[in-house]
């Protein structure tokens, strides 16, 4: 039996090299300054993993920037616009390699970066490699052998990690016409078999393959590609011995494809996919290994062993132990880095830390798992067995975790509590009375630049240099500001700004119960980005109001409607790190239910506008399309319960940022909103198509404008936009708003922006 690693987080424990990155990007340190620092941690966490005792240790995890950006670099696959940055002398492949993923504006050059999107279904984003017809690649960049030497040197024989051939066309994007990105298989498979040999003459032992497309919905044609590809690799290398990593799901109708392709291991995920395991161990061939993800790389949860165990053993019992190997589900990649540096008991009490592992307890795990399967464990290893047990058996039943109220009000919720009084014809009209709102009404999605200002009152009132007192006072005061400007320029339905937010997860988690927060928790988002979940440990219930205070103020200071604003229940989920002791659907519920109390109180405090948000609806799409139909159901749902206590009169607003919604549009009206915001102008309105084929019959404020850019729109241009809306869209469904929140810009190109957005509603209404 043997334990290896997928991958290990390469941030730092302490985001070293987020912060040698961006010091590199701004000009403050050398490149020199930047690889040592990445050096430094290749290299701590190889040796903590030495520690540990894991046999198979993987390099070439590290990145700069991006995992498949460096596959992009390495097979050579730069797109034309960057010539001009390749063959200048003074820069070098790490400058190269930044400007693809950042894109690249000096010395008179001025070019994009490369697309960015979502890691599977993941809250990492990968730079997505772009094609061209018939393109030749060649093995541009050596990272992977350097790394494999460093760690040679370093007394470890390496397991190199590379996205397989597949994946990494899959990953990728056509951007002419004409061709289907597999035909490059062909082409790309030469670098590959360069890499492989290089790796062989320096005595690689082990070289793993990630390939979790294998866990996707694959057509024939990929299927076909993964005989042709891994057949070809192994006539080329008899000897050498190859894993191919599968995870995020289970293997289903690719199981016989996957257990056929003529390599060493496979890896699965038992995480997502626990039933795998006796259907793989009915068909593996004699000559296959099987590495058994048992330990959650997605989640902050302690293994249970003994579940864990019964996996090992039953694996154990069928192919033998030297057919076994023992690993995390995924690269730890998504796990935070260290709980021994948490250490601040108010927010993670040691009741709630006990049921925690990060990235090196998980490597730990990993190793006694090893032990105590193989039998022969030492006494050490067993009271460490003896310490999980206890640890799972108390979050069986703690009363930190489970609230019989919560579950209690889950039980008796009904389908009437997910709908409104009437239905959405009657409602308009309702609110319309109440409202008042003219044709193309004009609104914001909610937040308002979050100055550098704003963000040193949070942190000094957080260091307790500012009272609660001082704090209000500047936050209402800033409040008040934005409301009275936007009654100045005209704005219709006005929000408060939400200054009082550091980000729209954690102030909800702050203040509902069921939620822990981490100090260092960091997990890699994209490039030098973190993000740090709240933990969802417990059932979810709100113990007071949480936005009513700064809603009532707004309003209390302004004839117009003021917008009451929350994070819905799906977004605050799909955020955080979720318990794994429940179904997803039954803590979006209780979430739900929470917001629903929010909501009705904002209600009861004469708010008559509230919005939802919702952007992260989309992104928590199952990966197999089988699957979306059930999350659908529960997501639109949870979002109905958390709108559903109000009266007619009061208008439910939600908002959603990546707008391709052509496959799920039926669910996107079934949640009922009386007006959806989305981000539509990059798209030229395009994404509204979808609205419209489909007959939206509620309201709809498409973006007019990109907020995503410093650049000012001008009015012209959102009156074409408005013309374009208008062509597909009754005008008396449309508003008239930016593409998402303005917290990320700066004060004057907001006021151009939305002077001129309110002049442009205004034009379009006349012209009317
Ligand atoms: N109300 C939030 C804001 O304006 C919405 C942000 C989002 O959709 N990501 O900031
Ligand atoms: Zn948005």
């Amino acid at each position: 039996m043997q334990t290896h690693l997928l991958g290990y987080p390469r941030i730092g424990s302490n985001r070293e090299l987020k912060k040698a990155c961006e010091q590199y990007w701004s000009g403050k340190t050398s490149l020199n300054e930047l690889l040592e620092i990445g050096k430094t941690t290749t290299h701590q966490n190889w040796k903590l993993q030495q520690e540990a005792g894991i046999d198979l240790i993987p390099c070439n995890d590290f990145s700069y920037y991006d995992q498949v950006l460096d596959m992009t670099l390495t097979v050579g696959a730069i797109p034309k616009r960057y010539q001009e940055i390749a063959s200048k002398e003074s820069s070098s492949e790490l400058d190269l390699y930044f400007a693809m993923a950042r894109g690249f504006q000096k010395d008179g050059l001025d070019i994009t970066a490369m697309e960015m999107t979502k890691w599977f279904d993941t809250n990492y984003h990968y730079i997505v490699p772009e094609f061209q017809k018939n393109q030749e690649f060649k093995l541009f960049s050596n990272k992977i052998i350097q790394e494999f030497i460093s760690a040679k040197q370093a007394g470890i024989n390496a397991k190199p990690v590379i996205i397989g051939l597949l994946t990494y066309l899959l990953l990728g994007k056509e951007k002419e016409e004409g061709f289907d990105k597999l035909d490059l298989a062909q082409n790309l498979l030469p670098v590959y078999i360069q890499i492989v040999k290089e790796l062989e003459n320096h005595d690689a032992e082990y070289i793993q393959f990630d390939e979790p497309f294998l866990a996707l919905d694959l057509n024939e044609k990929a299927k076909e590609t993964y005989q042709v590809i891994y057949t070809e690799i192994r006539k080329q290398f008899p000897h050498l011995k190859f894993i191919i990593a599968t995870y995020f799901d289970g293997l289903k109708d690719n199981l016989s494809l996957a257990t056929s392709l003529p390599v060493d291991v496979l890896h699965i995920d038992l995480v997502r996919s626990p039933e795998q395991l006796d259907e793989i161990l009915n068909v593996i061939p004699q000559t296959l290994s099987l590495s058994l993800g048992i330990v959650d790389g997605r989640n902050i949860w302690k293994n249970d062993f003994e579940r864990s165990l019964s996996f090992i053993e039953k694996a154990i019992h069928t192919i033998g132990s030297e057919r076994v190997f023992i690993a995390p589900s995924c690269s730890l990649l998504h796990s935070p880095f260290d709980l021994d540096l948490e250490t601040n008991e108010k927010t993670l009490s040691p009741e709630i830390k006990q049921w925690l592992a990060f990235a090196k307890q998980k490597v730990y795990e990993i190793v006694t798992l090893k032990k105590l399967a193989s039998g022969n464990a030492d006494y050490p290893t067993l009271q460490q067995y003896a310490e999980n047990k206890k640890a799972t058996d108390t979050r069986k039943t703690s009363a930190l975790i489970h609230n019989q109220n919560v579950k209690d009000r889950v039980d008796v919720t009904t389908e009437d509590d997910a709908k409104r009084n009437s239905p959405f014809s009657i409602r308009k009209e309702d609110q319309q009375k109440v409202l008042q709102l003219p044709l193309f009404p004009t609104t914001t999605i909610g937040s308002f630049p979050q100055t550098k200002e704003v963000r040193t009152w949070r942190a000094k009132f957080k260091k307790g240099e500012l009272t609660a007192g001082q704090y209000d006072d500047l936050l209402k005061k800033e409040t008040e500001r934005t409301i009275r400007w936007q009654e100045e320029i005209g704005i219709d339905v006005l929000v408060h700004g939400e200054f009082e937010r550091n980000d729209m997860v954690e102030y909800f988690g702050e203040q509902l119960d069921g939620f822990a927060f981490t100090q260092n928790g960091w997990v890699q988002s994209y490039g030098s980005r973190c993000v740090k979940p709240p933990v969802i440990y417990g059932d979810v219930h709100r113990p007071h109001p949480m936005t009513v205070y700064w809603s009532q103020y707004a309003q209390s200071l302004t004839q117009k409607w003021v917008k009451g604003m929350l994070t819905g229940p799906v977004t605050i989920l799909q955020w955080s790190f979720v318990r794994d002791d429940q179904p997803r659907s039954l803590t979006c519920k209780q979430i739900a239910l929470a917001i629903r109390d929010e909501v009705n109180d904002l209600e009861k405090a004469g708010i008559r506008i509230i919005q939802i948000d919702e952007p992260a609806i989309r992104e928590g799409l199952p990966l197999r399309r089988s699957e979306w139909q059930q999350y659908l159901e529960w997501a639109v749902e949870a979002f109905r319960i958390s709108a559903s206590g109000v009266e007619d009169t009061t208008q439910i607003h939600t908002h959603m940022c990546y707008s391709e919604f052509n496959d799920i549009i039926h669910n996107i009206a079934d949640m009922d909103a009386d007006v959806i915001t989305i981000e539509c102008s990059r798209s030229q309105m395009e994404l509204l198509q979808a609205f419209a084929d489909f007959k939206y019959p509620n309201e709809i404020g498409p973006g007019v404008y990109d907020i995503h850019s410093p650049r000012v729109p001008s009015k012209e241009e959102m009156i074409h936009l408005l013309q374009k809306a208008q062509a597909v869209i009754p005008a008396q469904q449309l508003w008239v708003n930016p593409d998402c929140g303005l917290k990320t810009r700066h004060w004057d190109e907001t006021e151009k922006a939305l002077i001129a957005m309110v002049e442009a509603s205004r034009e379009a209404a006349a012209a009317y």
